[in-house]
């Protein structure tokens, strides 16, 4: 069961790493793959381009087990619709192999607004990482929607290919990239809220400071 974590990270930070740990621990997964989102559809242009922002994630991620850079969405110049990336994917590890797409709570309560968002449950699972001061019960999603794919049983993953959708405990960290990319632009430190060798790497590409704004 491979696990597949999308998003901007614009830098990438520990609020991405270690729940992405405590899930490919608790869920057994063979690996987890970050995908930088080339041009991400729901939000504005990242600061940095897509394959610096590859780079980060390369820099972060070095020496972690089980960890791998996919840069797939960095192939394509439309917006990355995850759909359209679980499709390929999907090509990629045929259709038997449970692919499980990891995001966290607030992007996950965003979800009825993705672009065709009910075909993701077709491709993949779900796993859901609690994030500090979103709500636990998602608005908007179709009566039944939730009760019929949520599952508290984290083998129901491993017995299909897509269809259900699980939270994941993991530890609670406030840290979020726009916070990180302020503090960089006023000089402020940002040790212990990221990989330092990510940090060297960001004062040595001199990325996020003021000049770049
Ligand atoms: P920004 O502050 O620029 O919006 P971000 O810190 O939210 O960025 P993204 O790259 O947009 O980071 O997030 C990618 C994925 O990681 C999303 O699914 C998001 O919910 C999740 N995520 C980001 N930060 C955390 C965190 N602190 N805890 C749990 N999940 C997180």
């Amino acid at each position: 069961m491979i696990g597949l974590f999308g998003g901007t990270f614009d830098p990438i930070h520990f609020g991405h790493l270690r729940p992405a740990l405590e899930v490919l621990e608790t869920l057994a997964l063979h690996e987890v793959r970050f995908i930088p989102a080339h041009i991400p559809p729901h939000r504005g242009t990242p600061r940095i381009d897509a394959a610096a922002r590859a780079s980060m994630v390369a820099t972060a991620i070095q020496d972690a087990p089980g960890f791998v850079l996919d840069t797939l969405e960095l192939e394509r110049d439309t917006p990355s619709y995850t759909v359209e990336t679980l499709v390929r994917l999907r090509a990629r590890y045929g259709e038997k192999r449970p692919l499980v797409l990891m995001m966290g709570s607030d992007a996950f309560n965003g979800l009825p607004g993705w672009y065709q968002w009910t075909k993701l449950l077709e491709l993949a699972h779900i796993a859901v990482m609690a994030r500090p001061g979103e709500p636990a019960q998602p608005q908007r999603f179709p009566k039944g929607f939730l009760e019929h794919h949520t599952t508290t049983c984290r083998e129901d993953l491993h017995l299909a290919p897509a269809g259900s959708i699980l939270r994941v405990p993991v530890t609670q960290l406030d840290i979020s990239a726009t916070y990180i990319r302020q503090r960089l632009a006023t000089g402020a430190s940002v040790r212990y809220l990221m990989p330092t060798s990510l940090i060297d790497y960001i004062y040595a590409k001199r990325y996020y400071i003021s000049s770049h704004a």
